[in-house]
């Protein structure tokens, strides 16, 4: 196999020693790629384009021209628009759709020489916490294939995981990079809501949908923020905020203030390993001489009742323009315009994503619309100031990513709000848009990773990112 690096700093090394180029590179992860296909972690690999470009990137880096990012390959979850390329959000009704511009993740990866080696399986339209939802089927975990890669960035997480790119990009609206990179052993990192922009990601939920890095290194995690961050003209969202040199100015974070959910240690429903790995953490950072106290939330139990409101209405909302129209999949079936629309939805969509369309529409619905989307909203905003107002006395919040470890693939629960509830710590920095990262913690006894999360207050990435670098040392 070959030879497996943990950040792009590594592989610039072995650029410039002439150990390796950027085509060879590439084609050890193509190598991989080919070795795994019975993971699914790809809807599509550009093989041929990925090899082309890394040609270009050696003479760039002969001549002392290349960017930032010359030597990294990277995947891209496929619901993330790359011109020329086909995007799916692993839907049938977009099936076979070409994008027809960049969204301006790839073209800022592009601009600075990063090799975009394919598009990575998902959850459909990013909406689940297993990859199982996947018209092109579930992701197998590479610590155990009988196990899911988490979701919905599940395919991102297990390229990364089985060294078939060294980094990937996912999306997370209610932790969708944290998550399947707990399951995995990897790095997930939801910057600040507003920092990244959302132009050219196919929308989810346009409030909480925030993309983010997938890496083996803070080093890397912080250097894809400075090269995604910063203002964009097609995404008003977006916050004008500074973008530093997140990469460069890592330092030791020094003493801090943590605060851990008394919840997630006292919970049946969380997993005794997870546990025992949290409480392990919470004594070397006291240890060390950090402040590291228990809280309790006050609205721990309406997070991802909140969360599954909101995201199900903006969802509804969303997903109306796949009409058989206007993208992607027409039924053959259809008659006149009225069984356009609901022949081709009907058969387009999957189960989880006409569940959330309904649901959406549900609580949006006139009679229906003070009794939960309002509610929900003003919820939203209550979970938000008590989140922050606890930012204010500490400087980190730590929780586990996920309860679990890696659930067994077809484990389907009967109820769906079961698996819904598993999204428990991660929709608290989705509803109130701070950063939020999932580190490796460890595997458990079965040899099944473990991921936790630290939180911070928004636009703090550089504070939060100094941090998991220490932590993941400690
Ligand atoms: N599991 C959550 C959901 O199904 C989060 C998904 C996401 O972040 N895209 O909505």
């Amino acid at each position: 196999m070959a030879k497996f690096y943990t950040s792009l700093n590594q592989i610039k090394g072995d650029l410039r020693s002439g150990e390796v180029t950027v085509r060879g590179l590439v084609k050890n992860y193509l190598d991989q790629i080919k070795r795994n296909t019975h993971l699914n972690a790809f809807n599509e690999v550009f093989e041929h384009e990925a090899l082309v470009r890394a040609a270009e990137v050696d003479s760039r880096l002969e001549l002392g021209t290349a960017g930032k990012l010359a030597g990294m390959v990277i995947a891209i979850k496929d619901n993330i628009c790359y011109k020329g390329h086909k995007v799916s959000a692993s839907s049938k009704i977009l099936d076979g759709f070409t994008s027809i511009y960049s969204s301006t993740i790839v073209e800022r990866l592009l601009a600075e020489d990063a090799i975009i080696i394919g598009r990575c399986n998902c959850d459909e339209f990013a909406m689940g916490a297993t990859n199982e939802s996947s018209y092109y089927g579930p992701v197998k975990n590479y610590a155990d294939n009988t196990r899911v890669s988490g979701g919905s960035s599940g395919g991102s997480a297990v390229a990364v995981q089985s060294n078939m790119c060294h980094a990937a990009i996912g999306t997370d609206t209610g932790g969708s990079v944290r998550q399947p990179a707990s399951f995995c052993g990897v790095i997930g990192f939801k910057p600040t809501y507003g920092r990244i922009s959302r132009h050219g990601i196919i929308a989810y939920a346009s409030s909480f949908d925030q993309a983010g890095p997938i890496t083996h290194s803070v080093e890397d995690a912080a250097l894809l923020l400075e090269v995604l961050a910063g203002r964009d003209e097609y995404d008003s969202t977006l916050s004008s905020k500074e973008v530093t040199s997140f990469s460069t100015e890592l330092k030791e974070p020094g003493k801090k203030r943590i605060a851990y959910l008394q919840e997630s240690i006292s919970s049946p429903g969380v997993d005794p390993e997870i546990k025992a790995a949290l409480s392990e953490y919470i004594d070397k950072l006291r240890a060390d001489g950090h402040t590291v106290k228990p809280i309790s939330f006050e609205y721990l139990d309406y997070l991802v009742p909140t969360y599954y409101i909101l995201a199900t209405a903006e969802a509804s909302s969303n997903l109306a323009r796949y009409d058989g129209v206007h993208y992607g999949y027409r039924s053959p079936n259809a008659t006149d315009l009225q069984s356009t629309y609901k022949r081709s939805r009907s058969e387009g969509f999957g189960k989880e994503v006409k569940r959330r369309i309904m649901l959406g529409t549900f609580v949006l619905s006139a009679g229906y619309y003070d009794a939960y989307y309002a509610k929900a909203q003003k919820t939203r905003r209550l979970i938000r100031e008590k989140t922050e107002s606890i930012l204010e006395e500490y400087d980190f919040i730590l929780t586990p990513t996920a309860p679990e470890p890696a659930f067994a693939i077809g484990k389907e629960e009967k109820d769906p709000v079961v698996t819904y509830l598993s999204d428990i710590f991660t929709v608290q920095a989705s509803l109130a848009g701070v950063p939020a990262i999932s580190l490796p913690a460890g595997n458990n006894s079965k040899g099944l990773p473990l991921g936790l999360q630290l939180l911070t207050r928004q636009f703090e990435e550089q504070e939060l990112l100094n941090f998991s670098k220490y932590f993941l040392e400690l």
